[in-house]
């Protein structure tokens, strides 16, 4: 397929090629959909094996983000970006300065953020280029680390799904199998254990383990070879993607599968497999959607009780999302992209009618 006919068949509205051979930039945007507002999503640095890979892995990104900030709410469009390079070899200031006055001829169409090989080292250097960057450190007005709030939407949708299934959201009394403690899984163990759910959990770093039995020594370790096995009330998968595939799916021995790994669902039939089992699975990138809604309020001023409040949110949308599940006789993965198609549709109606641009809402930050 050309790259008109890929950007065509996923809807993109632009696709930006950024180089700057003097500090060896390579940078593609992907701006997917700004009908909700302007696009934002982070930057992934990584060594691509081809610029092809590149620019698929962009496409892609950028239209999740775009169906994430619809289904969370947010008056956001999705858009994703990524600089081929070896992080370990290719940083330099120079690099990440000469890419935020790329981002900055975008006008605001493009936020960006931290995404994998992205500190926040990296984007203060962006941050002195252009203000339309968010995941800047605290003392500059940031929202700093966002793995306790993404915890806190996962936590939330697990809340959800215990309600849809035993019709009471407190997972007290409840066994749930935590695949990955890293910085979600571990700060959602937290809240597990202070809700009064028994934790049984993998993990192949041996620093993140330690940390588990030290500030959880209740919590029960199992080989990641055996999470799939263990007898649960909950499966958590917090770690990588593709975990509910063809071979572990009938391992699994949950009623709920809830976590923070994005992209749980190796195929997309997995979610119709799920719910032949009677195994009710919470939409991954709903409920870890809590770090997008924490950064997306650091242009209005970020506190911690707003970015709260608003991922609180997070329990109300995951039952609609159940509800529209049974009404319309679908897999939770497909009422979930259903239900964000359906806002951004009924906003660009509006859009072609009365109500103009929502991108005047993000004026973009002053940085001068
Ligand atoms: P992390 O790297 O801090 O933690 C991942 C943990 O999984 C690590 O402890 C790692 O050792 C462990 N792990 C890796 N492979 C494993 C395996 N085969 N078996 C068991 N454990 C394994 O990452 P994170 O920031 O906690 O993110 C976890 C997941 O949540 C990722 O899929 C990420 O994309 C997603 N997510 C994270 C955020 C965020 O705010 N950090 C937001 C949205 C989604």
């Amino acid at each position: 397929m050309s790259i008109y006919e890929k950007v065509i068949t996923m809807g993109h509205e632009q696709v930006v090629f950024f180089s700057d051979p003097t500090c060896n930039l390579k940078a593609i945007v992907a701006i997917h959909d700004t009908t909700l507002g302007p696009a934002l999503g982070g930057t992934r640095m990584w060594q691509y094996a081809s610029e092809e890979e590149a620019l698929r892995d962009v496409l892609r990104l950028s239209k999740g983000m775009t169906y994430k900030a619809a289904v969370s709410g947010l008056h956001l469009g999705g858009g994703k970006a990524v600089i081929i390079g070896d992080p370990k070899k290719d940083k330099s200031e120079a690099l990440f300065r000469s890419y935020g006055r790329f981002l900055e001829s975008l006008n605001g169409r493009y936020i960006t953020a931290e995404d994998v090989n992205i500190t926040v080292d990296d984007i203060e250097h962006i941050y002195v280029e252009t203000s339309n960057v968010v995941g800047v450190a605290k003392i500059r007005g940031g929202s700093g680390n966002p793995a306790p709030y993404t915890a806190l939407g996962v936590f939330r949708g697990l809340e959800a799904s215990c309600t849809q299934v035993w019709g009471d959201r407190s997972p007290s009394g409840k066994t749930v199998a935590l695949q990955g403690v890293g910085s979600v899984g571990f700060e959602l163990s937290k809240l597990l254990h202070e809700h009064g759910a028994k934790i049984i959990f993998t993990d192949i770093s041996e620093k993140n383990i330690a940390r588990m039995k030290e500030h959880i020594p209740s919590a029960e370790f199992v080989d990641p070879s055996k999470i799939y096995d263990v007898e649960c009330d909950i499966f958590s998968p917090c770690a990588l993607g593709a975990s509910i595939n063809d071979d572990t799916i009938d391992r699994i021995k949950s009623k709920i599968v809830c976590g923070a790994a994005n992209n749980q669902l190796d195929k997309d039939y997995h979610g119709e497999e799920l719910k032949k089992r009677n195994i009710l699975y919470a939409p991954d990138y709903l409920i870890n959607a809590g770090g997008l809604m924490n950064v997306s309020i650091e242009f209005e001023g970020w506190s911690d009780s707003k970015s709260r409040r608003m991922i609180d949110s997070i329990y109300n949308t995951t039952l609609d999302i159940f509800k529209l599940s049974n009404d319309e006789a679908l897999p939770v993965n497909e009422a979930t992209d259903r239900m964000a198609e359906r806002r951004i549709a009924s906003i660009k109606e509006i859009k072609t009618t009365t109500l103009g641009n929502v991108a005047h809402r993000f004026p973009g930050r002053s940085n001068k």
